[in-house]
């Protein structure tokens, strides 16, 4: 379900996503004639149906789609078919083997459209009425029945089937055939049939392809309902478990109330969506295709929190339940259901943290807000900034009787939407082809400078990077991005000696293309294409290192250790997996001294390029789950660690040199990161480190033993700050008994202003102290601490109250003089300023209080 290939797409969204090298012709199917399930999900870009999920009955986020192929020259019945077949199978598929009710059955078929300049497909309505009743064929426009995968690329018409499983009074009533493509939740497309003929030019022109495909694709969930005699996907045994399990855990009952109903569908569905993706591999993240996962699983939480009065986690709970049923079917269920269930209850419980947050919010912003109307800026502050749903924004208002400025808020959604938009904005022309029948071979492993034709270009604009050329070669030493490991850098050079930097190096749909400036000179003449040595060779050791760090951290921590996610450049290597804990000192220890026990035994690179993939498993070699493997693989081994892998490794671990934990955290729960570096890099981090030392000893007086002198050091600071602090207990004794010397007899008061020079906590002290062994006492200290003018006034409670004194005015008043101001309570106040000239003022003018 998560898409690595493919720049335009996040998540596999149409059956033919994964075919989509054969379509474009960029490789060669090893059979022509497919039939295949394939999860798809429809959340975002072209096909979004997030929003209808749960509200109607039949369409899903995550759904599994049936369909039939054929890739390759359908005239030759022995590679491909067209039309006829696909149409004639389809029909005696549902009809025969399912036994469907013909006289239920509507087919459509595309009517033409005159901007394209396409005509009605009459090949496939002629096809159709030898089959059905003229009666129960449609036509439809291009929105229907004309299918593309995106701005550009193959297309065709399509011809759609759709089913009316209404009873038959109702059948009576209208007839199915006005409620084709009319959003009737009981007459719904089942299979779609696309006839790939054509292909979609940057200008938007249609061109007659000359290979013709069949690609169709039938929703299994709504087959399930016509098979089931159900009138909802939710009432077939994909779902009934999982809404039975949120029955029994909410103590909601699904069937009698609409909001519930549909909130019980929103989790049912999303449940299934995010656990697939987890196990895909996709973890829901903060940024691109995990925010993607992140908020629908939000939208989950949001349903329940709201229409199941859940404040608690209970999603993750669905994980069993949901393994279960499919774990037989898709056994990367079964093996990851803990983490799938951690991963889940973590992100519910930081969203209901964030719920319960905004609705604090929320509660201050209507507090504040004049008039019934909550601006959109507010509503629009609390989504973007704190992820709080906007509809529960505009439910909460609405129970207060309020409401929200709905348009404001969508502008201001509008507004950033444009943003993005704008900055991912990209053109991309058309493919000038030089070269047919030349493959894009990747000699990279063999040899970092070759003689390369160029096959193809095209230009690319983006907003981002500006004007780029892509440039596929008849075969290339350039290695693509791909398992983790970043793409080559280098250059070619014409045959004039021009040359041109290759900036990176990418595959996309099984094509190696090289990201460069401008497009080289001379491009009909052969080139030399030279990779960056020196940045390959850093990078190759950061890859071997990832292997033998897998290696060391099942060995230390065990076996359920499996590999999430990697990052290798020239800089570092970052490597995510499942553990449950935060590895401590003594492990990392461990781990990095395995590593480096590899690379100090000088293993030797020991390759297999065509290995059968099950002699490779057989052989131990670990898979990672979501790559595409073919059924040759390539085995990496050094000593006793085996991978698979396409990446570009070291000839001896020797070359890693060393290796070097530089951070160890979290990413999710229950997957923790290991970054780590080694050869050049790690020789300058040691360096550095050396160097410090060296730095150190010297302030140390070059001593050999630099660790005691810092103790003794140490040790001496602790002794000294004991022996200040005991020095100025004693000082703050004889302050005090010189203070009560002091004293002054005023009206019967008590009474002493002096400037101390204290901090404010020892003025306190001072004063509390004074008045516990003085009755009727009134003292003002004034203190100079660092250019700032302090003053403290205690006056005795009693005092305070009988003669009506008031500490917290007084040094109001006081504070003027010292340019500051201050406060506090009637028996002790103490004010700051910035003006320790005027201490002595506001001493002298202290006494006239109680004059
Ligand atoms: P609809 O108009 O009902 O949204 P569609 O035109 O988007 O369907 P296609 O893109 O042609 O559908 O996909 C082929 C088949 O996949 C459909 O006939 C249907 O059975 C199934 N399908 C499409 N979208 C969904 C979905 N969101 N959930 C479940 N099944 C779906
Ligand atoms: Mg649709």
């Amino acid at each position: 379900m998560v898409l690595k290939d493919d720049p335009s797409l996040m998540f596999t969204n149409a059956g033919m996503n994964q075919f989509k090298e054969f379509f474009l012709g960029n490789s060669k199917p090893k059979y022509h004639q497919i039939a295949d399930t394939q999860k798809c999900l429809r959340v975002s870009g072209k096909h979004n149906d997030l929003e209808e999920v749960g509200k109607d009955t039949y369409h899903h986020t995550m759904f599994e789609m049936l369909g039939n192929w054929s890739i390759g020259d359908p005239t030759d019945s022995s590679v491909g078919y067209f039309k006829m077949e696909a149409i004639e199978w389809a029909w005696e598929f549902l009809t025969e083997e399912l036994k469907i009710d013909k006289s239920s059955l509507y087919v459509t078929v595309f009517e033409g459209d005159q901007a394209d300049g396409t005509a009605k497909d009459d090949e496939a309505y002629q096809i159709w009425k030898r089959i059905v009743d003229e009666n129960q064929i449609l036509l439809g426009d291009k929105k229907d029945n004309f299918w593309e995968m995106g701005d550009q690329g193959p297309c065709g018409p399509a011809s759609e089937i759709h089913v009316d499983i209404r009873s038959p009074e109702e059948k009576l009533k209208v007839s199915g055939k006005d409620l084709v493509n009319k959003d009737h939740p009981q007459v719904v497309e089942i299979w779609n049939l696309v006839f790939i003929q054509y292909n979609r030019l940057a200008n938007g022109k249609l061109q007659e392809l000359p290979a013709k495909h069949i690609d169709t694709g039938m929703g299994f969930e709504r087959l399930s309902m016509v098979m089931q005699g159900v009138q909802s996907n939710y009432d077939t045994d994909v779902f009934t478990p999982l809404l039975s399990e949120i029955e029994t855990i909410t103590g909601c009952a699904y069937g009698k109330t609409e909001t519930i109903d549909i909130a019980m569908r929103v989790i049912a569905d999303h449940v299934r969506a995010v656990t697939f993706a987890i196990a895909d591999g996709q973890l829901p993240s903060s940024t691109g295709a995990g925010y993607v996962i992140r908020r629908i699983l939000r939208r989950a939480i949001r349903y329940g929190f709201t229409f199941l009065n859940t404040k608690e986690a209970f999603i993750f709970k669905l994980v069993k339940v949901l393994v279960f049923q499919m774990g037989d079917a898709f056994p990367e269920l079964q093996k990851q259901d803990t983490l799938c269930e951690n991963v889940i209850q973590e992100e519910e419980h930081s969203f209901l943290r964030t719920l319960a947050q905004g609705l604090t919010l929320l509660d201050q912003m209507i507090d504040k807000n004049k008039g019934n109307e909550l601006p959109g800026e507010k509503a629009f502050e609390l989504y973007d900034t704190y992820g709080f749903p906007v509809d529960l924004t505009s439910l909460i208002l609405e129970e207060k009787g309020l409401t929200l400025d709905e348009k404001a808020f969508q502008k201001a959604l509008q507004v950033q939407k444009n943003r993005s938009k704008d900055a991912a904005a990209s053109q991309t022309g058309d493919w000038k082809v030089l070269l047919t029948n030349e493959a894009d071979q990747f000699i990279g492993y063999d040899t970092l400078k070759a003689d390369v034709k160029l096959v193809k270009y095209r230009k690319i604009i983006s907003k981002k990077d500006g004007e780029l050329y892509q440039l596929v070669f008849n075969q290339t030493p350039f290695y693509p991005e791909g398992g983790g490991q970043v793409g080559d850098k280098g250059y070619v050079e014409s045959a004039n000696g021009d040359v041109t930097y290759v900036i990176d190096t990418k595959k996309e749909n099984n094509l190696i293309i090289h990201f460069t400036k401008q497009l080289p000179e001379q491009i009909e003449k052969a080139f030399t294409a030279v990779v960056d040595q020196k940045f390959r060779a850093l990078t190759a050791r950061n890859h071997t290192a990832t292997h033998l760090l897998h290696q060391a951290l099942r060995t230390v921590l065990g076996a359920h250790v499996e590999q999430k996610g990697s990052l290798v450049n020239a800089n570092y290597l970052r490597f995510d997996f499942s553990h449950f804990s935060k590895l401590n000192e003594e492990e990392l220890k461990q781990v990095e001294a395995l590593v480096n026990a590899r690379i100090q035994e000088q293993l030797p690179l020991v390759e297999n390029r065509n290995i059968p993939y099950h002699q490779a498993i057989e052989n131990g070699a670990i898979a990672l789950f979501g790559e595409k493997y073919g059924d040759e693989v390539r085995t990496i081994n050094f000593g006793k660690s085996t991978e698979l892998c396409g990446g570009t490794h070291v000839q001896n671990t020797a070359e890693l040199w060393h290796f070097i934990i530089t951070q160890e955290t979290s990413v999710a729960s229950g997957i923790r990161r290991i970054e780590a570096i080694t050869s050049q890099v790690a020789k300058t981090y040691l360096t550095d480190k050396v160097k410090a030392f060296d730095q150190l000893r010297k302030m140390l007086n070059n001593s050999n033993e630099p660790e005691k002198v810092l103790q003794n050091l140490h040790d001496e600071n602790f002794q000294l700050k004991k022996e200040i602090e005991s020095l100025k207990k004693a000082q703050a004794k004889n302050l005090k008994g010189d203070l009560k010397n002091e004293l002054q007899e005023v009206n019967g008061i008590k009474f002493l202003a002096k400037q101390v020079d204290l901090d404010a906590n020892a003025m306190k002290d001072l004063a509390f102290q004074l008045g516990g062994e003085v009755d009727n006492l009134f003292l003002i200290f004034g203190a100079d601490v660092n250019g700032k003018a302090l003053l403290t006034c205690y006056i005795d409670k009693k005092l305070a109250k009988n003669k009506q004194l008031n500490a917290g005015q007084i040094v109001r008043e006081l504070g003027k003089h010292i340019q500051g101001g201050g406060g506090g309570q009637p028996f002790f106040a103490t004010a700051g300023g910035k003006n320790p000239d005027g201490i002595a003022k506001a001493l002298q003018a202290a006494e006239n209080f109680i004059k």
